[in-house]
């Protein structure tokens, strides 16, 4: 049996001042995860720019990962993870400069591509006792 899923409404749920849950959900199986240190960051940085981010990649589901051929071990994989863009193309420079303000890249938690910025926990952060 095949599920119908409301797509405007599933995973339609304000989780931090600007952004749903389903800006982070896989675009397979619109499954999601986030990890709350890693939304509070997004946040920050969100805040901080003052325009609007677009979330290129969040979680992604096993297969969605093989498929990305996304590494092994990737964070996406468990919500620690995540892609973004300025959604105004010539803000990217600017956007890379706030994370870099923010979030030290020094601290391997964030580094950035030509065309994306990666923020991430580390192995240690992602850690919850
Ligand atoms: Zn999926």
């Amino acid at each position: 049996m095949k599920y119908a899923v409301d797509f405007k409404v599933i995973n339609n749920i304000k989780v931090s001042e600007n952004f749903k849950l389903s800006e982070f959900q896989c675009p397979c199986c619109y499954r999601a995860m986030i990890h709350p240190e890693l939304l509070r960051r997004l946040q920050l940085v969100r805040t901080n720019f003052n325009s609007p981010i677009r979330v290129t990649s969040g979680y992604r589901c096993p297969l969605y990962n093989i498929r990305k051929e996304g590494a092994v071990h990737s964070k996406h994989l468990i919500g620690e993870e995540v892609d973004i863009i300025a959604i105004k193309d010539d803000l990217f420079a600017e956007l890379v400069a706030v994370v870099e303000a923010i979030i030290p890249f020094g601290e391997h938690s964030a580094n950035y591509t030509e065309q994306y910025i990666r923020l991430f926990l580390t192995d240690k952060e992602g850690v919850t006792e």
